[in-house]
């Protein structure tokens, strides 16, 4: 990256749209100026955002590799092989898309491939950590299929296996979906596996928030126990943004119909370029070392949280985030994403589960790990975020806390430079 924040080789676009280039100039700074901790946000490196600009933005590649409804394929097709065999190395399954344009996207091509229109859809709730996507009013998903919801148990604020497995037998749900946008726990796949195979139903597990753990080994795999994985990759695999499929053999012909022409025109190829970059950064030896710093540094933040007298759901993590339940401090989710956004602490509020507030207020805070962790951030500085956050939150009207808050936000900020 240039000082600017641009990279270079994008003097054309200073020239021919200043206002774009400045725009985007901004939001260089602003990413450079604040410590990111949405647990659905990283840094992707220079190399896949180098990957995204490039010529196959021209390209119309309708079908697959080998078999595409258009001339002059021979470079998209060798440059999304490359994406596929990476990820089907990186996760061990037998078959891969790489073509959804978002992770809603793979959600979509999977219920329309594999469900007929009314069919129940058997997902995690949204206020307790599911997606939209999982069957929500608002989302496609709830509108096309029926929804179903499990719940986290209100003692343990985990999920609850016994109630998937009831709520399976009584209702039998086309689809099972295993996965979740704010849950702090494992995932044991291998228990929705059983459900599924016992009440008939498919099973797609969506890891796009853990897929970065799940590709070194850190979180168990859903591949071997799901007929389908969804995912993103632009969260903890840190990839550009985008969704990919997996998936047996069996399925491949229907999925990938499912994908082109069931739910998308022509794929992004420039993307496809990109997420081929990233899946050959997550096989190589680097990768594992971040991910594990990702979790050493979520672990140390939800000890510190706890200890400075503040309240998580399920009483700590396993995985790259922490939910901190606000309830008993008297604050709202909102009220801290704006105090900790005031200080340059960019957070996201979030419904804990059996929230008393509604998802425009909630009770709860999201933090994540994994963009702190590419900036290089480790135990100490982390000790030191989970201190700041203690102050801002004790003293959301103090002056003094707020500027020396901001003070330190920006010392870390330049000592853990982006790019
Ligand atoms: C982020 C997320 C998605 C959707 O990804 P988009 O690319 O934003 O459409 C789907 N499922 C889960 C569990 C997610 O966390």
């Amino acid at each position: 990256m240039t000082e600017k924040g641009v990279w270079n080789g994008q003097e054309g676009l200073r020239t021919v749209d200043p206002e774009v280039y400045r725009t985007i100039l901004a939001e260089a700074e602003r990413e450079k100026n604040s410590l990111v901790m949405i647990a659905s946000e990283n840094y992707a490196s220079r190399a896949v955002i180098e990957a995204q600009a490039n010529v196959m933005t021209n390209k119309y590649a309708e079908g697959y590799p080998g078999a595409r409804y258009y001339g002059g394929c021979e470079f998209v097709d060798r440059v999304e092989r490359l994406a596929i065999d990476r990820v089907k190395r990186l996760f061990g399954s037998e078959h891969a898309n790489v073509q959804p344009h978002s992770g809603s996207q793979a959600n979509m091509a999977v219920y329309l491939s594999f469900l007929k229109p009314g069919d129940t859809i058997l997902g995690m709730e949204l206020s307790h950590g599911g997606h939209l996507t999982h069957g929500s009013p608002v989302s496609f998903s709830g509108k096309f299929f029926k929804p179903l919801f499990y719940r986290l148990d209100p003692e343990t604020q985990r999920i609850d296996y016994d109630e998937v497995r009831s709520l399976a037998r009584r209702h039998r749900p086309g689809m099972i979906v295993a996965g979740a946008s704010a849950y702090p726990r494992l995932i044991d796949f291998s228990i929705f596996a059983e459900i599924a195979r016992e009440t008939g139903a498919y099973l797609m597990a969506d890891m796009a928030h853990i897929a970065g753990l799940v590709a070194v080994g850190l979180h168990p795999s859903p591949v071997g126990h799901a007929d389908f994985i969804t995912s993103t990759n632009h969260k903890t695999l840190r990839g550009p943004r985008g969704g990919f499929i997996l998936s047996r053999e069996e399925y491949a012909e229907k999925l990938d119909k499912g994908v082109f022409p069931g739910t998308q025109g022509g794929p992004l190829m420039h993307i496809i370029a990109a997420k081929a970059v990233a899946f050959g950064e997550a096989l190589g030896h680097e990768f594992a070392d971040y991910q594990k710093q990702v979790l050493v540094n979520a672990a140390t933040l939800a000890n510190e949280i706890l200890s400075h007298g503040f309240d998580l759901v399920s009483g700590g993590t396993d995985n790259h985030l922490i939910l901190m339940d606000l309830t008993r401090k008297g604050i709202t989710g909102l009220e801290a994403e704006r105090i900790l956004g005031k200080a340059g602490i960019v957070a996201n509020k979030n419904t804990v589960p059996y929230d008393k507030q509604g998802p425009r207020v909630t009770s709860g805070l999201r933090l994540g790990t994994p963009a702190l962790t590419t900036r290089g951030l480790k135990e100490a500085e982390i000790r030191l975020v989970a201190r700041l956050i203690r102050d801002l939150l004790e003293n959301p009207e103090s002056e003094e806390t707020l500027k020396r808050a901001r003070g330190l936000v920006s010392e870390l900020c330049d000592s853990f430079p982006i790019y």
